[in-house]
């Protein structure tokens, strides 16, 4: 473990007090991390060893302190809605978990001198192309694809949370254009996000699930009378 720059050792330092932090590696070109309790495992490729991704898995744990929940939550409201739990799967629940933690971790990450590049794999490409968006067809003959929803909700966040500047005016009316109502709710939803502050969460006056309920509340009125399949 002697490549550990000082700004991971200095997180290191910080998480143990709360977390059993171990290293396992892997032979993945990316690096991760797995919780449970207080433990944290992070799996890394020591033939691409990097203190930046190092440092992101970290940040993943440092966030935990802060016990907010969006995509577990809404994975588990979903379950039992024979509607939305086509739309909102365990892998866009996951996407959408991920997508927002990185959100809140990015200004600490930038703080300790990492580039935009290293934050995530491909880390300057555009996240979502246009292409992926044409291919979109929401609905046929009034029955609605709930892939194609789940596919939307993930590229319209995916443009939302990119890390770096691109220009995505046109992915944006293209996806306006395929659903205007569908494309506000995720906007809404987004941009609550943007606001929350996780450093002061409060099960009243700030709360995480306030979030997700209000983002689930607007999908249920949107899906209530369309037929999805
Ligand atoms: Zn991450």
């Amino acid at each position: 473990m002697e490549q550990f720059d000082n700004e991971v050792l200095s997180l290191l330092e910080e998480l143990k007090q709360k977390h059993d932090i171990r290293f396992e590696t892997h032979d993945e070109n990316y690096c991760g991390v797995s919780q449970q309790n207080n433990t944290a495992t992070v799996f890394y490729n020591p033939k691409q060893f990097n203190n930046a991704s190092i440092a992101h898995e970290l940040l993943h744990v440092w966030l935990s302190k802060f016990e907010y929940h969006v995509g577990s939550h809404i994975y588990l409201m979903c379950l039992s809605d024979p509607k939305l739990s086509k739309i909102m799967t365990k892998f866009l629940c996951d996407y959408i978990e991920n997508l927002f933690d990185h959100n809140k971790m990015y200004p600490k990450y930038k703080e300790m001198g990492y580039s935009d590049e290293d934050f995530i794999v491909n880390g300057l490409e555009q996240k979502c192309s246009i292409s992926d968006i044409k291919q979109l067809s929401l609905s046929f003959l009034n029955v609605y694809n709930a892939n194609s929803i789940n596919r939307f909700i993930g590229y319209l966040l995916s443009i939302y949370a990119d890390h770096v500047f691109h220009d995505y005016l046109e992915h944006l009316s293209l996806l306006k254009n395929k659903n205007a109502e569908l494309f506000k709710i995720v906007t809404v939803f987004w941009n609550r996000w943007l606001i929350f502050d996780v450093t002061v969460i409060d099960p009243i006056f700030n709360s995480s699930y306030e979030i997700s309920n209000s983002f689930l509340d607007e999908m249920e009125t949107w899906v209530a009378n369309k037929k999805i399949k």
